[in-house]
Formats: structure tokens, sequence, C-alpha cells
């Protein structure tokens, strides 16, 4: 067994930044083993051109399967297929809420090891090694993969895209779907709420974070940052959960602002979250815990309840204007 699979999701013509980022990553680690990195794509009538572009971000081989794309099941059947042919000893993921599906289905199906929330891997005497956060990010643990196929699913967005120049062969991969994997239809597609505002040119921010609590959360956060005259951004946590568009997202894995004004509510302040935005000329930030990290670098700290700060900043806001 050698080499590794990536899996690389594409949605109206072009690979998202995360697929991207684990073919690149795919690639520098097979180059460090001294094998190759072949990426998967499945679809209705992939192209040579799409799937060939896939070469110029390392992968050597793409199977091209002919199904449909953006479900979990089908996908499982197509990487075991490949898996089968061409007897990889690693299966790449670039994670979010897909990636971290179509992995465990995979290990489940293949009775591998399997280590989620990859945040970056190594080589170490001849074996992939993958790093992952624990105990909410304060700790670094190390997953060995010992024998049989090793499944790694990284975090969303967690490994750099990086462009090679390469060229890669297309070979199209016969698989036969198992009935179950046919049973869910893809019905409707849509962009996330947020996706298109650019957050980078607005002088203002209101950002969410998980202290929000739900997605309707956001609701507040619009209104206000509509009487400022402004943009919402928001942390990781609640876009990985789905309650905000990733456009919006804010730090290391995410967008670098320095508006004029970034006014955080219910967000901790984590170091991931804080490099995005620490060059912001103002920061305020609304959390009911006093100790939170935010407070050691705002310029304004509202002790209390976002709940009930939020509706009555924004009735201030807009009896100022008039
Ligand atoms: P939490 O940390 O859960 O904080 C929620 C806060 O809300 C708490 O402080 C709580 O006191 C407060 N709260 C709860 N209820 C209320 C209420 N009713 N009123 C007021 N306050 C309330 N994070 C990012 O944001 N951006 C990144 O790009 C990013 N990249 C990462 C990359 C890596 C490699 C890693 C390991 C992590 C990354 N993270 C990133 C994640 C980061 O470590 C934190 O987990 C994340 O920022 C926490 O988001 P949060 O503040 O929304 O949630």
């Amino acid at each position: 067994m050698s080499g590794i699979l990536v899996y690389a999701l594409h949605y109206e013509g072009a690979f998202n930044k995360n697929s991207l980022g684990a073919v690149s990553e795919g690639a520098r680690l097979a180059q460090q083993l001294g094998t190759e990195c072949h990426a998967i794509v499945i679809g209705e009538g992939v192209s040579d051109d799409l799937a060939g572009q896939l070469g110029n971000y390392g992968a050597s081989k793409v199977y091209r399967v002919e199904g449909p794309e953006g479900l979990a099941q089908p996908v499982v059947d197509a990487m075991e297929a490949a898996i089968a042919a061409g007897g990889h000893e690693y299966a790449l993921f670039g994670g979010g809420l897909l990636g971290f599906e179509i992995g465990a289905g995979l290990a489940a199906r293949l009775d591998a090891g399997v280590c989620m929330e990859v945040t970056s891997v190594r080589v170490e005497e001849g074996k992939l090694v993958a790093e992952r956060p624990i105990l909410q990010d304060s700790q670094i643990s190390s997953v060995h993969y010992r024998s049989g196929v090793g499944v790694i699913i990284g975090r969303l967005n967690a490994f750099e895209v990086a462009e090679t120049g390469g060229t890669a062969t297309v070979e199209d991969l016969p698989v036969e779907f198992k009935a179950h994997s046919l049973k869910a239809k893809m019905v409707q597609r849509g962009e996330q709420r947020g996706a298109d505002v650019n957050i980078e040119d607005a002088d203002v921010l209101v950002a969410g974070g998980r202290g929000l609590g739900k997605k309707e959360g956001f609701d507040a956060l619009e209104e206000l940052a509509g009487a400022l005259g402004g943009a919402v951004a928001a942390t990781r946590a609640v876009v990985d959960a789905g309650w905000y568009s990733y456009s919006a997202q804010i730090g290391q894995t995410g967008k670098t602002v320095s508006p004029k004004l970034y006014l955080a509510a219910g967000i901790s302040g984590a170091i991931q979250h804080k490099v995005g935005m620490q060059a912001s000329e103002n920061i305020v930030a609304i959390n009911k815990d006093s100790n939170a990290p935010i407070f050691e670098f705002s310029d304004l700290g509202i002790v209390g309840d976002l709940n009930k700060i939020v509706p009555k900043l924004t009735e201030a806001v807009k009896a100022k204007k008039g």
C-alpha cells in the first residue's frame, strides 16, 4: 500500500479552497513519503479541464467518477473503489461538514484508523502523524497510523493552498453505487447568509460568536450592523456550526480586518480569532463573562447578556440618527 487519495469537492465548475488545500497538503506529504498524491472527483459530466486542474495543486492522477456530487454516501463508495484500484495507504479530506461525514463513513467501511479536526500532518519514520487540538484547543495530540488505511480529516481550511504548475492524468473510474447510497437526493443548494458582503472593506464590523446561542442570534447583529452602516462578521465556531457564511469568518483561517470599529458580541477572544481583528482601531466587546480573554485587548468592555444589550444599542443608534 502506498500513496495518498484526496477527495476534492467542486461546485458550479470550481473547487473550493478547502479542497485545494487538502490536495496541496496531500501532495506535500506524498513527496516527503516518496509516493504519489491522487485526487478523486465525483459529479455529473465533470470535464477534463476541471478534473485536470488538480494537477496544478500536486495531484499526479485524478479519478473521475460519474455520480451525484455533494452527498456523502456516493463519495464513500467511490473512494472505496479508488482505494481498491490504487492501493492507497491514506485518505485525506479538507474537513467541513461533508468531509467529516465522508471521512467517518469511509473509516467505518474500511475499518480504518481515523483522526478528525486535524490541523497539521507530519512524516515520522515513513508514516504520517496527524496533529489535532484537544481540550478546547489548549493541547495538541499526535495520532499515529500503524497499519491498514489511515483516514485524515482536516479542520475546515486548515491546509494551505499551494500551486505547483504540475499536470495530472484523468482516469475514469466506474463505480457501482450501493442502493442505500443513492437514496438521498440533492434538492437545492444555496449560499449561506452573509456570503455576499465584503467585510474587508467595511468601516464597522459587528461580529458574532457562539454566545449568540443559535443561528437566529445573527438577526439582531444584522440589525445593529445595518443601523451603524456596517457589516456582520463571525468567529470560526459559528461558521463551523453553519450559522454564518465562511466568507465572514475572521481569524487565522479566515480574514484579517482592520475596521474603525469592531464590535464583538459573544466572542471569547481566542488567539486564532484575535490575529484576524487585533488591528481594528476600536474594539468593543460584549460578553457575560468578565474574565473572557477578549476584554484583555478591547478598548471598551461591556459585561452582560448580549440579548439585552444588542437591541438596546440598535435602538440608541437609530434614535441618534433620527
Ligand atoms: P467560544 O469560545 O465558545 O466563546 C463564546 C463566548 O460567548 C464566551 O466567552 C461566553 O462567555 C460568551 N457568551 C455566552 N453567552 C453569552 C451571552 N448571552 N451574552 C454575552 N456573552 C455570552 N477561530 C476564529 O474565530 N477564527 C479563526 O480563523 C480560527 N482559526 C482557527 C485555526 C486553528 C488551527 C484552530 C486550532 C482554531 C481556530 N479557531 C478560529 C477557533 C478558536 O480557537 C476558538 O475556538 C473560536 O474562536 C471560539 O469562537 P467563539 O468565541 O465564537 O466561541
